[in-house]
């Protein structure tokens, strides 16, 4: 079991398989990215063997994020690898959706456990002003094929200056599907730094006024900080991740594996541990030294984030490349 010093247990790894994406969403990765050669990114094979020490060490939940996972080749091939690795109890994915109806069955037939589909509106302008892309019908199409077949949940992302009125009606997906929809504040990261958080308390007042009175749905998922309440005749729950307005950090259970291989003990502080040189180096040793590594990654976390300072907040790069 992995300790850390303030007595978290980090049980979960979020692995981001690249920084590039088919959408181009304001609060992330407005105008592209530079592109990093594919050779700068970390094999399947690497990240396996990486995750491999991380299952013996006791993380045995992992999520395969991005940029956007389901945009690198094969991203199918890792869920599978993943799950045959001993010690690995869950492998879950979070994409924008775009190409999930595609790689589903693909995914369902590699025993991926859960996916998060990110979307921030049901407003078809609204959605093209915020991504920058004419996709959610395809979006929507993913969720409809993917409701019942595995736990799904939707992430929607609520900015003062663009979707403030959104989540009234992401809250019908919950109404009216088997899926979770849950609200998760913005975080000053990268693009983000410029745009107002909406206060998930606020996002709760209005989806009462609308719905009526919610109880609280008590259990959460496992891997993550969210909290879940029901709302009369939803289907689903809706669940919040108060990033900014509910510091969950005596929780967190977590490291972050970019995609350039990197270990990073938290999201708002720049300090990596890379791993890429040793898992390439060729010596015999690399077991035990990237054992060694994750445990330096762990020491290193620290007892909270500081984004309510963003002065003190020292992570400069997009989430894109940190692996939301
Ligand atoms: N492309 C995939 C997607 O959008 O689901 C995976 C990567 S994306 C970086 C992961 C999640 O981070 C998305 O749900 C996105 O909305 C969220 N995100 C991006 N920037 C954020 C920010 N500054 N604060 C909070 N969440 C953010
Ligand atoms: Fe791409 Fe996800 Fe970032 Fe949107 S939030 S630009 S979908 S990586």
């Amino acid at each position: 079991m992995l300790t850390d010093r303030y007595g978290r247990t980090i049980s979960y790894m979020r692995i981001s398989v690249t920084d590039r994406c088919n959408l181009r969403c304001r609060y992330c990765m407005p105008d592209g990215i530079e592109r990093i050669p594919m050779s700068d990114l970390l094999s399947y094979e690497e990240i396996a063997f990486v995750c491999r020490q991380a299952a013996d060490l006791g993380i045995g939940s992992f999520r395969i994020t991005g940029g956007e996972p389901l945009v690198r080749k094969g991203c199918v091939r890792l869920v599978s690898m993943l799950k045959e690795t001993p010690g690995v109890r869950r492998v879950t994915m979070t994409t924008n959706g775009v190409l999930l109806g595609e790689h589903l069955n693909g995914l369902l037939d590699a025993g991926l456990d859960a996916v998060n589909i990110s979307l921030d509106t049901l407003d078809r302008g609204q959605y093209k002003a915020i991504t920058g892309m004419d996709e959610l019908d395809r979006v929507l199409a993913s969720i409809r094929r993917a409701a019942g077949k595995l736990p799904v949940r939707i992430n929607c992302v609520i900015c003062r200056e663009i979707n403030d009125d959104a989540p009234g009606k992401l809250a019908t997906l919950a109404r009216d599907l088997p899926v979770d929809v849950r609200f998760i504040e913005l975080m000053p990261i990268g693009a983000a730094k410029g745009l107002e958080t909406v206060p998930n308390a606020s996002v709760l007042a209005r989806i009462e006024e609308q719905y009526g009175k919610t109880t609280e749905s008590p259990g959460g998922d496992g891997d993550g900080p969210a909290v879940y309440r029901r709302a009369d005749g939803f289907t689903g729950r809706i669940g919040f991740i108060s990033a900014m307005h509910g510091k969950f950090c005596a929780a967190c259970n977590r490291l972050r594996l970019t995609s350039v291989g990197e270990l990073k003990p938290c999201l708002c502080y720049a300090d990596t541990v890379p791993l890429r040189e040793i898992l390439r180096d060729g010596a015999a040793d690399k077991e035990e030294r990237i054992r060694e590594k994750i445990r330096e990654a762990v020491r290193l976390k620290p007892q909270a984030h500081c984004f309510e300072r963003r002065e003190n907040v020292t992570e400069e790069k997009e989430m894109v490349r940190i692996g939301g």
